[in-house]
C-alpha cells in the first residue's frame, strides 16, 4: 500500500493549491484503492521514486451539528483516519487562529503523526512565518508556499519518512 498523507486546516489556508500541485491534477481512480472511502478528494502523487496518496479535505468545522459543515466535518474525520501522516496546514499571512488551536485539539486526540506545516510564506522570514505557531505545541513548523512550490518537495520527503 501506498502511504496516505492527508490535507488538514481551515478553509482558505490553501490545501488544494497544495494538493494540485502535489497531484498535478491527476486524481486517481478511487476504485483502485480498496478501503478507502470515495467521497472525497483523492489523488496520486509521486517525488523522486517515492510514490503516494493524497487526500484532500473540503475543511474543519467541528461545532457544526448539521448541514455542509458537519459533512466537511465528518469527511475530515475520516480522512485523518485513513492518514499514515496528517499534514496541517496554517496560514502564515493570516497567523494563529482559534479555529487552528479546535483543529490542533482534534488532531492530537487522533493519535496520528501530525506535521506542523505553514503555508504562504513565500517572501517571507522563516523565523516571522513560523513564531506565532510554537503554541500549538506540535513542534517545530515546517513552512512552504503551496502557489510557488517553495519547500513542498522537501515537506512531502520528510511526510513520508514519518508515514
Ligand atoms: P483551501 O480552502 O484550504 O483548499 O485553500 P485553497 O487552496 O483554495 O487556497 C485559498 C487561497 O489561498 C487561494 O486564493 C489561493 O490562491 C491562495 N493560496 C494558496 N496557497 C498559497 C501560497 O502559497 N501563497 C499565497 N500567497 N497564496 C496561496
Ligand atoms: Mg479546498
Amino acid at each position: 500500500m501506498k502511504p496516505v498523507i492527508a490535507l488538514v486546516g481551515r478553509p482558505n489556508v490553501g490545501k488544494s493549491t497544495l494538493f494540485n500541485r502535489l497531484t498535478r491534477s491527476r486524481d486517481a481512480l478511487v476504485a483502485d484503492l480498496p478501503g478507502l472511502t470515495r467521497d472525497r478528494h483523492y489523488g496520486e502523487g509521486r517525488v523522486g521514486e517515492r510514490p503516494f496518496l493524497v487526500i484532500d479535505t473540503g475543511g474543519f468545522e467541528p461545532v457544526a451539528k448539521e448541514g455542509i459543515m458537519h459533512q466537511m466535518a465528518l469527511q475530515t474525520k475520516q480522512a485523518v483516519a485513513e492518514a499514515d501522516i496528517v499534514v496541517f496546514l496554517v496560514d502564515g499571512r493570516q497567523g494563529l487562529t482559534p479555529h487552528d488551536k479546535t483543529i490542533t485539539d482534534f488532531l492530537r486526540k487522533s493519535g496520528r503523526p501530525v506535521m506542523l506545516v505553514v503555508n504562504k510564506s513565500e517572501g517571507m522570514r522563516y523565523t516571522a512565518v513560523v513564531a506565532d505557531f510554537y503554541e500549538l505545541g506540535l513542534g517545530e513548523p515546517y513552512s512552504i508556499s503551496s502557489a510557488h512550490g517553495d519547500g513542498v518537495a522537501d515537506l512531502v520527503e520528510e511526510a513520508l519518512d514519518l508515514a
